[in-house]
């Protein structure tokens, strides 16, 4: 049975947070996540606008997702992103986060901060800036850090950065964050490379595995659970050792997985809204959000929801078609 009054599914799990896809286009290429070339984006008349996005933060909070997270594709190469924060926090939405590569951050820090965004993650790969070149196929390291340095000035804080672990890639960088975190208020966050779109990956790198890492590094810098590091909504659990004035996080969807207590919901900006990151099954909310019909989108949120499955299906060497720039991260 559903509980409809919070979203709660037939395994007992309570849906809180939504990613919100505002675009699935970027200003990078990110080998993991998108051909190098012929990548074939969104029909522009299919992309919802933010008020038809605003609407669904609105009837999924009265079913009490609350949290969202704008993601894409970029979501700083859509006009107007501040405008769409204040959306959110007239819809009821109580936390607004976005995870963004931070290229055009510097320009557009202050203005999302005054508008009421309160947290960011920053996806960013290496320190070293040859090989963030390579795996953004030519983004600028400098400036993805100047995006975070102004980010941190106008007082978002702590940032979290997601940096994708690959073997044979950037392995050997780690004990780079681990200084990093022991000097400076930040979350690094280490992330396993999940099966989702066409990866582009063959010069790069492979699957690390971060649970094995993490029993690593907790043996060797003494790390204990970080139960002072905000944890947010996400599936990542933080580690620090006494005097670091930083944590770590490990995201481990294929070593360990979280299904069990996912909390999560996806929307793409043309208003499909997948429960599950890795099944290709989703409902269209697109015309019930642009006729502002709200029992129709609630009966089809439920719907999503209802159809939800235990875990997803990676290590049974499944893959999901649809690309994360086009899922919402
Ligand atoms: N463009 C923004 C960014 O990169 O932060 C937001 C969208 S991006 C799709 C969101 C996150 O998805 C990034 O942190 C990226 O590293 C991650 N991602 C993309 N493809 C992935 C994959 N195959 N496995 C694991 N993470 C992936
Ligand atoms: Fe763009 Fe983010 Fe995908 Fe990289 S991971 S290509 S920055 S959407």
């Amino acid at each position: 049975m559903i509980d409809t009054h919070t979203l709660t599914d037939r395994f007992g799990r309570v849906h809180t947070s939504v990613r919100i896809s505002v675009t699935d286009r970027c200003n990078l290429r990110c080998a993991y996540c998108m051909p190098a070339k012929g990548m074939k984006f969104l029909p522009r008349a299919e992309v919802l606008d933010f008020e038809d996005l605003a609407f669904a933060a609105k009837v999924l909070a009265s079913l009490g997702v609350k949290s969202v997270r704008i993601s894409g594709g970029e979501p700083l190469v859509r006009k107007d992103l501040p405008e769409f924060v204040r959306m959110l926090r007239e819809a009821g939405t109580t936390k607004v986060a976005m995870t963004t590569n931070a290229l055009l951050l510097k320009r557009h820090a202050a203005e999302l901060k005054d508008a009421g965004l309160d947290r960011l993650n920053i996806s960013l790969d290496s320190l070293d800036p040859r090989r963030f070149e390579k795996i953004t196929r030519n983004g600028h390291l400098q400036k993805a850090w100047e995006g975070l340095e102004e980010a941190i000035a106008v007082g978002f804080s702590p940032i979290k950065i997601n940096t994708l672990v690959l073997k044979g890639f950037n392995e050997d960088e780690i004990e780079r964050w681990v200084e990093l975190v022991q000097e400076r208020e930040l979350i690094v966050r280490f992330m396993e490379l999940m099966p989702i779109g066409e990866d582009d990956l063959k010069d790069v790198g492979s699957y690390f595995d971060l649970t094995a890492l993490r029993k690593e590094l907790t043996a060797k810098h003494g790390l204990v659970p970080a139960t002072d590091t905000h944890v947010g909504n996400g599936p990542a659990k933080y580690w620090k050792a006494p005097g670091w004035k930083g944590a770590l996080g490990f995201i481990t969807p294929m070593s360990q997985s979280y299904c069990a207590t996912c909390s999560r919901l996806r929307l793409t900006c043309t208003g499909k809204l997948r429960a599950c990151l890795a099944y290709d099954e989703d409902v269209d909310l697109g015309p019930a959000l642009r006729a502002r019909d709200e029992d129709a989108a609630r009966g089809l949120i439920l719907k999503a929801l209802a159809e939800k499955k235990a875990g997803h299906p990676w290590n049974e060497g499944v893959r999901t078609i649809m690309g994360m720039s086009e899922i919402g991260g």
